[in-house]
């Protein structure tokens, strides 16, 4: 009968485990935007260049201003909307267990809204480029840096070749 008992013991204990994380997940919020921050979100379709069209013509460098100045704006109203939650959310809460959680959730958006913000700053320069004519050039080699990875990243600022060599390089220096 003891060891009934000691089941009955480890069964309760395995109830409480499983509401807990229960509870973690539910109130884990759906992430509002994680990566996919492209063109196409902003009903921005790709640029069609004419047939013998110069590469970063008027034309394409209105097009990568729209979309960069589009982005730009999404990420700001992103910024502002977390920091009305985070208001909101941090009223009286009598469990301090929901409060230790509601803090680690803040740590995390706190760093999503930095990432956010070095981003925005990135977007900046890029219309600050396009301002001076300097945009869609490899800042290393000089190269034409292309529609198709301009459009796929809009803020690059490496042609592909010496974007792998600065990773490469990274990488080395890290490990
Ligand atoms: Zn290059």
């Amino acid at each position: 009968m003891a060891n009934d008992n000691q089941n009955q013991v480890l069964d309760a204990q395995t109830d409480t485990a499983d509401e807990k994380s229960v509870k973690r997940v539910r109130k884990a919020k759906p992430k509002a935007s994680e990566g996919g921050s492209t063109a196409s979100l902003f009903g921005i379709e790709p640029y069609q260049p004419k047939k013998n069209e110069e590469y970063m013509s008027e034309g394409q460098l209105e097009h990568f201003r729209r979309i960069l100045l589009a982005w730009k704006a999404e990420l700001m109203s992103e910024v502002d909307r977390t920091l009305n939650t985070m208001q909101d959310e941090n009223t009286a809460l009598p469990d301090v267990n929901d409060r230790a959680t509601q803090e680690e959730e803040f740590a995390i958006e706190l760093r999503t809204r930095d990432r956010e913000r070095k981003l925005i700053r990135k977007i900046e320069q890029s219309i600050e480029a396009i301002k001076n004519d300097d945009y869609g050039f490899c800042e290393t080699c000089g190269i034409e840096i292309g529609l198709r990875r301009l459009e796929a990243r809009p803020t690059a600022t490496l042609c592909i070749d010496c974007k792998t060599l600065a990773e490469i390089k990274e990488k080395q220096n890290n490990g």
